[in-house]
């Protein structure tokens, strides 16, 4: 058994706090090799601020899990050697399982979900309250979900979106005892968050998707005031990014995100955490795209790597600058 206080990890109970009087939501940046994570630590150093670092289980398939709590483990002592020591959460996303945010739990892990969203209400109750049962006893946050976001992302797919129904929301919080509640209204995963049909044109022709059901995120702040709510799925699909993967040789068809502003906005209300892993991977490959395309010669992986992960850190600071607005809030 490993416990994260001694990895010198926090679970998200005080930064959800801190967040919600501060008006601004957390960045849970996904993360499955080093260049990821030296993006992240250099990104939230760089601006003060707190951040989660999110394995999902197919990160953990990818490159072992052991591995990745090492590698948060380093990520603390890393921000410290930059110059700040920055609040950091080492967060399971999607957990399908009791065992699997048990065993994540019992090696060090700060924050799991536990994704009982597919399940009929009941079911999802009583296996988000057995995680949290367990989690809460050695100090760890549990995220629980209600309603579906349509997309894909690793294992985790849908076909349409079903919204969280407000009138759950009370008495799920209140059966399980979960720390944070990630709800559906209108985000999703994956690059390819919305149908071109689904969207309209502004005046530049560029596509605009239909926005968030902000209407629903506040009917759930009003039933459960002061309650940590989290957005998956909350890429913006920069469009500058799809445009060279697509001039380098890349097929990224019809990618849409969610617009900024609206995460910005949403930021300032009970979301305490907002998702993003799309928008990291389409600047990592744009950056590699175009050095393999401009300099075929190059062999060394730290010629491409390297600079794929001054982009993200790049696209990071901007996030949690312009639209997690969580930038010097650690001092
Ligand atoms: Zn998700």
């Amino acid at each position: 058994m490993v416990n994260y206080k001694d990895l010198g990890l926090v679970n998200t109970r005080e930064m959800f706090k801190n967040a919600m009087a501060g008006k601004y939501a957390i960045a849970a940046f996904n993360f499955n090799n080093m260049e990821q994570m030296q993006a992240i630590i250099q990104a939230a150093v760089e601006c003060k601020s707190p951040v989660i670092l999110q394995v999902s289980s197919g990160a953990r398939k990818y490159a072992n899990q052991t591995l990745l709590r090492y590698m948060a483990q380093g990520a603390v002592e890393y921000a410290k050697e930059l110059g700040l020591n920055i609040p950091i959460t080492l967060h399971l996303d999607h957990g399908d399982s009791f065992e699997l945010c048990k065993s994540c739990i019992d090696m060090g892990f700060s924050s799991v979900m536990i994704d009982g969203s597919h399940l009929p209400y009941d079911e999802n109750v009583a296996l988000t309250k057995k995680v949290v049962e367990y989690a809460h006893q050695f100090d760890v946050t549990v995220e629980g979900e209600l309603g579906v976001l349509a997309g894909v992302e690793d294992e985790v797919s849908a076909e349409h979106h079903t919204y969280t129904r407000p009138e759950e929301v009370e008495d799920f919080v209140k059966k399980t005892g979960v720390d944070s509640l990630a709800i559906s209204i209108g985000t999703s995963h994956g690059a390819n968050k919305f149908k071109p049909e689904q969207c309209t044109r502004n005046a530049d022709g560029v596509l605009v998707p239909p926005p968030l059901r902000f209407d629903i995120l506040k009917e759930i702040e009003k039933r459960i005031p002061g309650f940590p709510i989290v957005l998956h799925g909350s890429s913006s699909v920069p469009q500058d990014k799809v445009a060279i993967i697509n001039k380098y040789g890349g097929a990224l068809k019809d990618a849409i995100g969610i617009p900024e502003d609206q995460l910005r906005e949403a930021a300032k209300s009970a979301v305490c955490k907002i998702n993003i892993d799309s928008d990291g991977r389409l600047a990592m490959t744009a950056a590699v795209r175009e050095i393999f395309a401009t300099k075929p010669a190059e062999f060394d992986p730290r010629k491409y790597l390297g600079p794929a992960r001054d982009s993200l850190r790049e696209l990071y600071k901007h996030k949690l600058t312009d639209v997690l607005g969580s930038a010097n809030t650690v001092k």
